[in-house]
């Protein structure tokens, strides 16, 4: 990323929801992202790079259900955005599955922005985050994924998620003053 790409950039924020924050999927880890994330989502609005809020919204026959019990249910105060980020989006999106651009219009909300390279944030680093930088990387989007603007149940899953993402995908992983310094 540089100075002359910054209109090809977006900012993906996933499934910072109620469910996943403090709900009933929700944990510490996914707690304490929330503020540093929301100074760079408010730093991003000021310079004009567009944040895409995507996140889960189930049906009682969506395959997940069946593994993980009900969460994100579609209409429900679990499925909406938590309440400290909330007016910070500039798209918002609604997904079924793990990886973002699987039966959602992500693709062509990015194709509209002439989007490059993406800005990996939210929960949970070593399932939605992971998944959506496999579709990303298929569809040759270069990827970043923000350490400390993402988080996991455990340490060991988000640094292993990390790792897997960097080796695999070729994303570049950095924490969020990183990244704002070359804003
Ligand atoms: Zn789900």
């Amino acid at each position: 990323m540089n100075g002359d790409k910054i209109g090809e950039t977006a900012i993906l924020v996933i499934d910072m929801i109620n469910d996943f924050v403090t709900g009933k999927l929700g944990c510490e880890n996914a707690e304490n992202i929330v503020p540093d994330l929301k100074r760079f989502l408010e730093d991003a609005e000021e310079k004009g790079i567009p944040r895409i809020f995507i996140q889960d919204n189930h049906e009682e026959d969506d395959p997940e259900i069946s593994h993980w019990g009900q969460h994100a249910m579609k209409g429900e105060e679990g499925s909406e955005t938590v309440p400290q980020l909330q007016g910070l989006a500039d798209e918002r999106l609604r997904k079924k599955f793990y990886d973002s651009f699987y039966r959602t219009d992500l693709e062509q909300v990015l194709e509209e922005r002439d989007i490059e390279e993406m800005i990996l944030t939210g929960v949970t680093t070593d399932i939605c985050i992971q998944n959506t930088a496999a579709g990303a990387f298929y569809r040759g989007y270069d990827i970043t994924v923000i350490e400390d603007g993402t988080a996991a149940l455990s340490q060991e899953k988000h640094q292993r998620a990390l790792d897997y993402m960097e080796s695999i995908f070729g994303a570049e992983i950095l924490k969020l003053e990183k990244i704002k310094e070359r804003w």
